[in-house]
C-alpha cells in the first residue's frame, strides 16, 4: 500500500507534470498548412460581421487563428451599442454587468473566465488565464483579481443606456430573474430586430497554419440572478475546438448548451463523420426531443466549422444568423436554418 511518503513524492511528480504542461502549454502532431481558400473565420449573429473583419486583418496576413479570434471577439467587446456582449451589456437583476467567455487553441488548450465585473475585454483575460496559470477558469473576484494583477483596468462597464433599460425592467419584472430568450422580432423582410435580452459572439477561425481556434464572449442573459453563468465559459458547452477535428461555439439559452455538452457533443458528431450542419442540427435536435414544450418558445444556435473550414450552423428558431468572411467574401451574413420557421411555432 502506498505510504504518506509515496503519496507525496507522486502528488509532487504529479504537480511538476502539470506545470511543466503549463509552462511548455500542451502540445499535439503540428497540423497540416490549409490551402488559402479554406482559411476562414465565421462568426455568430450579425455582429460577427465586424468581429470578423477584424479577424480576417490577422487571418488575411498568414497570422493565427488564436490571434485572430481574440481580436475579433474584442470589437463587439467593446461596441456600446451592443446590449449583450462585454461594456455596455444590460446588467443582472441587482445592476451588475457580470462577463462570461472562453478561449481554445487547436491543442486543447483553454482558459475562461465566468461573472468577472470592471473589465471591458473579458476574451483576454480568459487568454491570459489559457496562458499564465495553470488553471482553465476563473470567475467573479478571482478573476478580477487576475485581471488586475495582469495590468488590466478597471472600469465601470454600466452605461446610462444599459442603467436605463435596467431600471425599465425593473418596473414590471417584480426582481423575477430573466431566463428564457425573447426570441426576437422580425420585420417584414424577416431581418431579426426587436428587443432581444441576450446573445453572444462565438467565433471559430482557420487559419494558413492549419490551425483552428474559438473564442466566445457575452454578457449573458440580462436581468439574470446576479452570478448566474451561462454556457459561454465553460468549454464543451459554449465553445470546443478539437484541431483534429473542428470547433464549435453556441448562443442562446445558455442552460440547455450545458444541460448537453453542447459544443462538444457537435465536435463529437463531426469526429464520427457528420458534417457541421448536421452535427449542430443533430445537438438542436437532442434539446428539442428533451425539452419538447419549451423548446417553442427558447432559442438556441449551433455554429461550426471542421478543420477543413467547412462551415455549418443550425438553430431552433428562425433568425438565428451567422457572419462568414474568408479570401472571397468580407462581409457575408448567413441565416441558419431552424427546427421552427415561425416565430414561436
Ligand atoms: N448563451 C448566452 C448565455 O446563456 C446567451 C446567448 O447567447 O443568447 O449566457
Amino acid at each position: 500500500m502506498a505510504n504518506r511518503r509515496d503519496f507525496l513524492k507522486t502528488s509532487l511528480l504529479g504537480a511538476s507534470a502539470s506545470l511543466l504542461a503549463w509552462g511548455g502549454r500542451l502540445k499535439a502532431a503540428a497540423p497540416a498548412a490549409r490551402p488559402a481558400a479554406a482559411v476562414r473565420v465565421v462568426s455568430t449573429w450579425d455582429f460577427g460581421i465586424a468581429a470578423n473583419q477584424a479577424a480576417w486583418a490577422i487571418l488575411g496576413k498568414g497570422g493565427h487563428a488564436l490571434d485572430a479570434v481574440e481580436a475579433g471577439a474584442r470589437v463587439p467587446e467593446a461596441d456600446l451599442k451592443n446590449h449583450s456582449v462585454g461594456r455596455a451589456g444590460y446588467p443582472d437583476r441587482d445592476g451588475h454587468v457580470t462577463l462570461d467567455a472562453s478561449i481554445m487553441d487547436h491543442n486543447y488548450n483553454c482558459g475562461a473566465v465566468a461573472a468577472i465585473e470592471h473589465i471591458a475585454h473579458p476574451i483576454s483575460v480568459a487568454r491570459r488565464v489559457m496562458e499564465r496559470t495553470p488553471h482553465v477558469l476563473l470567475v467573479g473576484d478571482g478573476a478580477l483579481q487576475f485581471a488586475l494583477e495582469q495590468g488590466f483596468k478597471k472600469e465601470e462597464l454600466l452605461t446610462p443606456e444599459s442603467e436605463q433599460a435596467w431600471h425599465a425592467w425593473l418596473k414590471t419584472a417584480k426582481y423575477q430573474p430573466s431566463i428564457n430568450s425573447e426570441v426576437r422580432d422580425y420585420d417584414k423582410a424577416g431581418r431579426p430586430g426587436g428587443a432581444n435580452n441576450h446573445d453572444t459572439i462565438g467565433m471559430l477561425a482557420l487559419d494558413a497554419h492549419g490551425k483552428l481556434a474559438g473564442a466566445c464572449t457575452t454578457s449573458g442573459m440580462a436581468w439574470k440572478l446576479h452570478g448566474r453563468v451561462g454556457d459561454s465559459p465553460i468549454i464543451g458547452a459554449g465553445l470546443y475546438v478539437d484541431g483534429e477535428i473542428g470547433g464549435a461555439t453556441s448562443t442562446g439559452v445558455g442552460e440547455e448548451v450545458i444541460r448537453n455538452a453542447g459544443s462538444f457533443l457537435v465536435v463529437e458528431l463531426m469526429r464520427q463523420g457528420r458534417t457541421p450542419q448536421e452535427a449542430c442540427k443533430e445537438a438542436v435536435m437532442r434539446i428539442v426531443k428533451r425539452r419538447a414544450e419549451a423548446s417553442k418558445t427558447l432559442q438556441v444556435g449551433f455554429l461550426a466549422m471542421n478543420r477543413d473550414g467547412e462551415v455549418g450552423a443550425y438553430a431552433i428558431q428562425r433568425g438565428f444568423s451567422y457572419a462568414v468572411c474568408d479570401a472571397h467574401k468580407q462581409d457575408a451574413l448567413l441565416p441558419s436554418p431552424s427546427v421552427y420557421t415561425t416565430n414561436y411555432s
